[in-house]
């Protein structure tokens, strides 16, 4: 049985480094489950909020990171300079393939960096709304896996978690059923043991609007082990709830 676990994406949130810290703090206060929990601050909040969780049971995580050792990079962050701070990081969300036009070969170069550096990857997969509407969300999934995958080492990969955010229920309020969370965790196993990875070992979280009304959905779902949860996440009760879902 893949281990289960609860990640909150607190994307460009909360306002300050001091209100990160307040978070962090509140969702550490909830205490331990059974689920392991982790935490994603944004860049500028993340050493602070580390400190603030350090012997705690909650793990920090990035958000995103480089796919260079280093360089010249305006704006981006090493993997060598999140290792003291974070566990792992997030990699391919959907937001950041948007927005900084991530793709399929970028994402697999952060992916392999990430796990050379001993930093837990937490890769984000999903169908866009045109996608879904075409009935494409198992092939997309199995694509993306196979693509994203292509540049990390086997013998690296042995903590890889994979988050299904299908992208249109990211934000949305909508979230996708569990029955759709469970087809896609099939077709995304299905893909890493095509890649040669044992995918019933590694936890599949599902992402996309969820909140203490519908965790329950994903939580009873086949083959999805937690979620990775961005607006709820803020809500520390909330957040904890949630992970409380999974226990
Ligand atoms: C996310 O962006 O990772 C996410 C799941 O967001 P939300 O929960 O707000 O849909």
């Amino acid at each position: 049985m893949p281990e289960k676990l609860v990640v909150g994406n607190w994307k460009m949130n909360p306002p300050s480094v001091a209100d990160a810290v307040a978070l962090g703090r509140d969702v550490a206060a909830h205490g331990q489950t059974g689920v392991a929990v982790g935490v994603a601050p944004p860049a500028i909040a993340l050493a602070a909020v580390a400190d603030a969780l350090r012997g705690t049971a909650v793990a920090v995580y990035a958000q995103d990171l480089h796919w260079a050792e280093r360089g010249a990079f305006t704006a981006q962050i090493a993997a060598a300079m999140l290792v003291d701070l974070a566990a792992g990081s997030i990699v391919g969300h959907s937001e950041v393939r948007r927005d900084q036009c991530d793709d399929d070969a970028r994402v697999a170069k952060k992916l392999a960096r990430a796990v050379e550096a001993g930093l837990r990857p937490i890769l984000c997969v999903g169908e866009s709304a045109a996608q879904h509407a075409a009935g494409e969300a198992t092939a997309v999934v199995a694509r993306q896996i196979a693509a994203d995958l292509a540049e990390a080492r086997h013998a690296s990969l042995d903590r890889l978690v994979i988050a299904y955010e299908p992208v249109w229920a990211i934000g949305t309020g909508t979230p996708a059923t569990g029955e759709h969370a469970s087809a896609a965790a099939r077709a995304i196993r299905a893909a890493l043991k095509r890649a040669g990875l044992d995918g019933e070992r590694v936890p599949i979280l599902y992402g996309g609007s969820v909140s203490a009304r519908s965790v329950g959905e994903f939580a009873n779902a086949d083959g999805i082990d937690g979620a990775l949860v961005g607006g709820a996440s803020l809500d520390a009760d909330e957040f904890g709830a949630i992970v409380r879902a999974f226990a």
